[in-house]
């Protein structure tokens, strides 16, 4: 790949939109095929809204039982922790003892394995229900399908988890999108902000790092899978965060990409 343009330099200067060599197109969702607002403001208060009676309603379901077990494991870490303001979680009451607890980390945004797992399920059934529909920038949809049909083979990858990241585009507006895409790679792959997770992605994806470009609306994951050897494009779209800086080449919409 060309050297890492200087600062100030065009920012087209590396491999990247419009290069024939791009084989695979890694895409992040939040801020890049999705507006950052429908994950906090559709997806978060519906799990948050929605968990009181899934617990009640699927409290025998042996699945929903191990995450509440694996939750009850990282509740009982935190506390031995010395974790001042947690809520109290009698083990007696059963599944819905827990609820407190989890809305004390959905409050503070945290990364529980256990809440992650609970909130999956609970928008499988939103999804499912017809209450939850994916949102995509209208651009999404036929890129990806015309980039698919030229044989780019097509890839996502973003914090939530991989379960989130399916149902998402499985039931889009634009409908059932999974057949254009060939991965979906989560935090288990790696940070997004280390370079490393993008060497292990091309290596799942059978490629080399330079042959995949990825798209994001976040410079520090831009600037790791750089340092990886991809090439980049910065996602501008409404509602993101501005982004200084010209290091990455600038996309309004993925067509732009010019693939
Ligand atoms: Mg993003």
């Amino acid at each position: 790949m060309a050297a890492r343009p200087a600062p100030g330099a065009a920012s087209r200067g590396q491999l990247g939109p419009g290069d024939a060599s791009v084989r695979v197109v890694l895409l992040d969702i939040e801020g890049t095929t999705t507006p950052i607002a429908f994950v906090h403001a559709v997806l978060f208060p519906y799990a948050a809204r929605a968990l009181p009676a899934f617990l009640e309603g699927h409290a025998f379901d042996s699945a929903v039982a191990a995450d509440i077990a694996l939750l009850a494991h990282e509740y009982a870490a935190e506390k031995a922790a010395g974790a001042a303001d947690l809520p109290p979680w009698d083990g007696a009451s059963g599944a819905a003892g827990a609820i407190p607890y989890l809305q004390y980390l959905m409050r503070q945004d945290r990364k529980s394995t256990a809440l992650k797992s609970l909130q999956g399920r609970v928008w499988e059934m939103g999804y499912r229900g017809g209450e939850l529909v994916g949102q995509l920038f209208e651009d999404v949809a036929p890129t990806l399908a015309g980039w698919h049909a030229a044989g780019l083979r097509l890839a996502i990858f973003s914090s939530g988890s991989i379960h989130a990241q399916q149902l998402l585009f499985r039931h889009s507006e634009a409908g059932d999108l999974t057949p254009y895409l060939a991965g979906y790679f989560d935090t288990r792959s790696g940070p997004k902000r280390e370079a490393s997770s993008y060497r292990c992605i091309a290596q799942t994806m059978e490629v080399a790092p330079e042959a995949m470009l990825f798209v994001s609306d976040v410079a520090a994951e831009l600037d790791a899978a750089r340092e990886a050897g991809c090439a980049t494009a910065l996602s501008v779209r409404p509602g993101n965060a501005p982004v200084e800086g010209e290091e990455h080449p600038r996309i309004a919409r993925l067509g732009d990409l010019g693939l």
